[in-house]
Formats: structure tokens, sequence, C-alpha cells
């Protein structure tokens, strides 16, 4: 497939870029692996120059990116994400696509790996010139981690892969911050008693437009069971779309079976959401909520860099501890700093 072809390599949109981030718009444009990993690591950067030039540098690129479908796949650890993705990965470049798998991993910056850092992973995924992996970012707190795969997906889209699947593990917050970033949540579980129960207490389940059972090899009426009971539960809970009521498959990614019949799940959401709207409904909603996001956390920047806040934090918050103050007249006095 050529890329390139169509995109005029930066074009009009990256004016004023310096000469080498326009090298680097112009490489990943172009598809080339190295530019593609070196924009990814100026787009995770912290340092405040850095971050400059890589919104200039996704400004450059984002009109060549959105052609695509992206896909989030959430499970807890063990479910067979992994080999699941790889399955898929393989079968979707056998079928001509470009694969990008990113992950969501907020565990990552504590314990200085990600779910995706085991390069034992994903083996015969890695060695795919038409599949790209990017471990999770290790920058912080879970929107920091969120932000900077956001940033990765649309690099990703610009080279011209046209399937994202950005992974996630079931902990905390991270399961609704990637169902947010995506066009189609699934989520992966074991057809074990309990595990579905789990997930239809936290919420999950709704917030899944895609349920899938996997290892149903290991116990093929365990798994039977497993689907009829998540079937039972869907029915009681509202559906996120009129048009769409969210599938409930069973699937073994180890022998590779359900796969096919899983993306042509994928493939008939796509076409019932675009044909009623809803599929650049929620891509418009997702941006205006992302830069919401940004304003949210660069408030709070600004607030807890300010000298005068830092200078009277600490009083202020015993003060309120101490009952000397109250919560409200401390905040009002904090923010007032912000003026000055
Ligand atoms: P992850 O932690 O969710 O990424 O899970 P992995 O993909 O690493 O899988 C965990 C274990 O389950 C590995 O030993 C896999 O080989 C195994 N596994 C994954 N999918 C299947 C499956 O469909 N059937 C069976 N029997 N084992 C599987």
């Amino acid at each position: 497939m050529d890329l390139s072809s169509s995109k005029s390599a930066g074009g009009g949109a990256a004016a004023g870029l310096a000469h080498a981030d326009q090298h680097l718009v112009d490489g990943v444009l172009r598809g080339h692996r190295r530019a593609l990993a070196k924009t990814i690591t100026l787009v995770e950067s912290t340092r405040s120059d850095h971050q400059r030039r890589a919104r200039q540098v996704l400004a450059a690129l984002l009109p060549h990116t959105g052609r695509t479908i992206r896909v989030g796949i959430s499970g807890a650890p063990g479910a067979g994400k992994s080999t699941f993705i790889e399955t898929l990965g393989i079968n979707l470049i056998e079928a001509g696509r470009r694969v990008a798998v990113l992950a969501v991993d907020p565990s990552s910056s504590v314990s200085g790996g990600s779910i995706l850092g085991d390069k034992t992973r994903m083996e015969m995924l890695c060695q795919r010139d038409e599949a790209f992996i990017r471990p999770s970012p290790s920058a912080g707190s879970l929107g920091g981690v969120a932000d900077k795969t956001r940033e990765a997906m649309l690099v990703c889209e610009a080279a011209g892969f046209d399937v994202i699947i950005v992974e996630t593990v079931g902990v905390g917050q991270s399961e609704t911050t990637v169902a947010g970033m995506v066009d189609v949540f699934v989520l992966l579980q074991l057809p074990n008693a309990g595990d579905d129960l789990q997930a239809i207490k936290k919420g999950i389940v709704e917030i899944a437009d895609l349920v899938v059972f996997n290892k149903a090899d290991i116990d093929e009426r365990a798994a039977a069971f497993a689907r009829g009971q998540m079937r039972a539960a869907l029915t009681m809970l509202r559906c996120s779309s009129p048009n769409w009521r969210p599938p409930v498959l069973t699937v073994s990614a180890l022998a590779k079976r359900g796969i096919v019949e899983f993306w042509s799940e994928i493939e008939r959401y796509r076409t019932t959401m675009m044909a009623s709207g809803e599929f650049d409904a929620k891509r418009r909603r997702q941006a205006v909520d992302w830069m919401w996001n940004l304003i949210d956390s660069g408030l709070r920047h600004h607030f807890h860099s300010h000298p005068a806040v830092r200078a009277a934090l600490p009083a202020m918050a015993t003060d309120v501890a101490e009952g000397r103050t109250t919560p409200g007249a401390a905040a009002a006095r904090l923010l007032a700093y912000l003026h000055h």
C-alpha cells in the first residue's frame, strides 16, 4: 500500500515548523518507522519545549488522521489480551490492513514496566512491518498517560495505520478513559464464575460495545453458559445507543477461533454507527471532551506552580484542617492569587 501518494507530506498545515520537525512530519506521512517512533517519543516527552514542538507536529499531522477504526480492548491480567490482539492483528494484516497497538497502563509509572513492556508478548505481530506496537507511556497520572496515548494514536493514523488497538488492564478508571478515546470498546472476559459479576459490579459492562469470552477452548460449556448469563445481564442495562445492543461472543485467541466473527461484529458496529451518524458524533464529542480535560489539567498545573499559591498553600491547608478557616474561604483566597 503506497501511503505517500495521497498525502502532501505536510504541506501548508505545517507552515512555521522547524526544519527538523518538518522532517519528522514528512517521515511520518511516508510511513517511516523511525520518524514514527521519534515523533511519539517527542509527544511523550514532558519537557515544555518538546511539548511545544509536539503540538506543532501534531497540528501538521491532524489533517491526515481519522480514517481508521479505533478499538479499545480491556480485560484483567491473564484474560488473554495480548494473545487475542496478536491473533487478531495477524488476521487483519493478512487481510491487507496495517495495525497499531498502543497501551494505557497507569500502573506502568509505579512499576517502571508496562503491560506491553515485556518483549515476549505479541512476538509474531512485533515482527511484521504492517504492525506497530508501542508500550504504555509512563507519564505519571492516568490522565497524563491517556493524553499521550491519544496523541500517539493520531501519529499512527497519520503514518497510515488503519486499525488502532488501544489495550488496557482492568484497573481503576482506565477502562472509562480508554472507552473515551476509541470508536468501539471491547471487554475481554474469562468464562469463570465471578469474572463477569466483577465487571457488572464495576460498571464496565455498561460501557462495553462488545463482550468477548476468551479461552472457550478450555471448556466450551462454561463459555456458552457465561455468554448466556452476560446476554441476560445486558438486557437489563441501558444501551448506549438505540441502534446497538452489545453482542456477546465466545472466542479462543490461542486456537484462533471466533476471531473472524469478532471482526465482522466490529465492522457491523462501524457500519451501523456510521449510518446513524453516531460514529462521527462520538468522535466530535471525544475531541471536545479531550480539550476540556487538557484545560482542566492545565489550570491545575498553573495553580500548583504559581509562586504565591505554593507559598500560602501549606499554612492554608493546616488552617482548614484545624477548623480555623472554612474550605470555601481558603479556596477563594488561593484562587485569587492567580489574578495577581
Ligand atoms: P493478558 O495478560 O490479558 O495479556 O493475557 P495473555 O495473552 O498474556 O494470556 C495469559 C495466558 O493465557 C497465556 O498463557 C496464554 O497462552 C493463555 N491464553 C490466552 N488466550 C487463550 C485461549 O484462547 N485459550 C487458552 N487455553 N489459553 C489462552
